[in-house]
């Protein structure tokens, strides 16, 4: 490093004595040194040390207007306080007090005129050494706390990640906890409720018959409190209830679950909001992306789920959007609204069974209902929110195919879609003939009993209806009646299984316009539309 000083080093000579100057000049030229700057004129001096920027300085100490003892401070002024420049005087006034006075503002070594060559090269060369080592820390001191910098950044980058892995575990752990409590709960309503309804239908024909109408009434509501707290319990189990080996789980298409779902809940956010005076205006922005493994109908819920909360967020209206994404072989979904928001301590505890800032209103089952979907997907859920800047909830689900194999955005389909009520009191039929209509691209809603058709009759368009014939409070048949007791014209298909003594019989009921016999098959259900397409009434 230290080779060749001379030639790496730039030099400044301030001396009022051309002849003096030019020496040194030659003396360095015959050295190999560097680039060399000279002065005669003192006054000249600084502006040539800060546009030069020399490795040492070579100064005269008497010179007239300004002499060396000034350019000293003048340089040392100018200079950054650990930068070490050497600075090299040249004088032939060698008493001590000049050298004390000269040392006192900062010079580095002296050399008396007239000067010596041999010396004045080897002193030339020590500073310039000293210089250049000075250099060389100052180097890698910057590149030291360079490093030091990075790594600190990294730390603190690490310590933020840590804290928010264990935010999100102390989060998952209390859920658990939470989850197992609310097992134990509904375990021992859920007997408790058997119970009580089990001897409730049994005493119903004691209180149907002539009892007072007060005990009646009491009984009513005893049977209506029971049933609506399994339908709690029942909502609790989506929560904590673990993943099952042997569940049957399908390719979900998010895009097409999604307008699904804003089909089914529209008469909440559209004509609800509306006869309210208030607008949601709703956006999609839904990318191809690939399915993942679940429920369909239980994804469905879990949008519902999250587009009724933030129904509930804009009271004064509001957007509401979906955006649906594929990252790092997840799916993303957005559900953003521009509603009231959340504090930080509400975000943090929302997804908790029965946490609620809707009052009697709310139930708060919803979220954790969704938390509980998702978990078991093998997703997780965010959520960003603050107070009166709305929220986002973003699901991610992991994709069950590899990346790229996208499935197409629905586009309208080509044989008009039908808008299908689907009534079978056995929850897993009714859901099966759903997905097979809703795989064919139609609208299926399944219904638990005829009591829930003609609610939906009533209150929006449908163009067919698929009934199960025997089912606990109103049969098909009976259904078909009420139907058309009611005026309405929409085909209705009957399904009966192969004990119905009515297929025997052999008689079609009144109103039903087709029988289609169990066990059902996709085949058969396309076969049946087709045969009652023409039947639809115009919209
Ligand atoms: P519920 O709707 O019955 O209150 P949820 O579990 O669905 O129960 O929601 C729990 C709570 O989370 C709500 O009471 C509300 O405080 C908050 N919350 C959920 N979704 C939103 C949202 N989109 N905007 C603001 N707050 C929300
Ligand atoms: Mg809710």
């Amino acid at each position: 490093m230290l080779e060749g000083v001379l030639g790496r080093a730039r030099f400044l000579i301030v001396d009022d004595e051309a002849s003096n100057v030019r020496l040194l000049e030659r003396l360095l030229e015959l050295s190999k040194s560097g680039p060399v700057f000279s002065t005669t004129d003192p006054r000249r001096a600084l502006s040539l040390f800060l546009s030069e920027q020399p490795d040492i300085v070579l100064l005269d100490l008497h010179m007239p207007y300004v002499d060396g003892f000034s350019l000293i401070s003048q340089i040392k002024a100018a200079l950054p306080a650990c930068q070490y420049l050497p600075i090299l005087v040249l004088t032939a006034d060698v008493t001590p007090e000049t050298r004390q006075r000269a040392l006192g503002k900062g010079a580095h070594d002296f050399l008396t005129k007239p000067l010596d060559p041999d010396e004045v090269l080897v002193r030339i060369r020590n500073l310039l050494e000293t210089r250049f080592l000075h250099l060389e820390l100052q180097r890698q001191n910057d590149a030291l706390e360079r490093q030091v910098a990075e790594r600190t950044a990294e730390l603190e980058h690490t310590l933020e990640r840590l804290q928010a892995t264990q935010e999100q575990l102390v989060k998952q752990e209390r859920l658990r906890a939470l989850g197992m409590m609310a097992s134990g709960i509904a375990h021992d309503f859920n007997n408790a409720l058997t119970l009580i309804l089990g001897h409730g239908e049994l005493l119903r024909a004691y209180f149907e018959s002539d009892v007072p109408a007060r005990e009646r009434e009491q009984f009513r509501l005893l049977m209506t409190a029971a049933d609506d707290a399994s339908h709690v319990v029942a909502r609790l189990r989506d929560f904590y209830r673990p993943a099952d080996q042997d569940e049957l789980r399908v390719p979900v298409d998010v895009n097409l679950a999604i307008q699904q779902a804003l089909v089914l809940t529209a008469p909440r956010w559209r004509e609800e909001c509306r006869a309210e005076g208030v607008q949601i205006h709703v956006e999609t922005e839904l990318a191809p992306v690939p399915t993942f493994l679940g429920h369909p109908p239980e994804f469905r819920e879990v949008l519902t789920n999250l587009i009724f909360n933030a129904v509930d967020a804009m009271p004064t209206g509001g957007t509401l959007r979906f955006v649906t994404s594929c990252e790092d072989g997840q799916i993303h979904v957005r559900v953003q609204d521009t509603g009231v928001g959340m504090t930080e301590e509400e975000s943090s505890r929302c997804l908790e069974p029965f946490f609620t800032t809707k009052g009697e209103q709310g139930t708060g089952l919803g979220l954790a209902a969704v938390y509980g979907f998702v978990q078991r997907y093998g997703g997780s859920v965010g959520i960003e929110s603050r107070k009166g800047q709305g929220a986002v909830f973003t699901l991610a689900l992991p994709a069950s195919r590899g990346p790229g194999q996208e499935v197409q955005v629905p586009r309208e389909v080509a044989v008009l879609p039908l808008r299908v009520l689907v009534v079978d009191d056995q929850e897993i039929i009714r859901h099966i003939i759903s997905e097979m209509l809703q795989a064919d691209g139609h609208f299926a809603l399944p219904l638990a009993d005829g009591v829930e058709v003609l609610r939906e009759l009533a209150a929006g368009h449908w163009d067919v209806i698929i009934s199960d014939q025997s089912m606990p409070r109103m049969t098909g048949a009976q259904l078909a009646a009420e139907v058309r007791a009611l005026g309405v014209r929409v085909p209705i298909i009957l399904l009966t299984g192969f004990g119905d003594e009515m297929r025997v019989k052999g008689g079609t009921p009144p109103g039903v316009d087709l029988l289609l016999s169990k066990p059902l098959t996709a085949r058969g259900l396309r076969e049946a539309l087709k045969t009652v397409a023409a039947l639809v009434p115009a919209r």
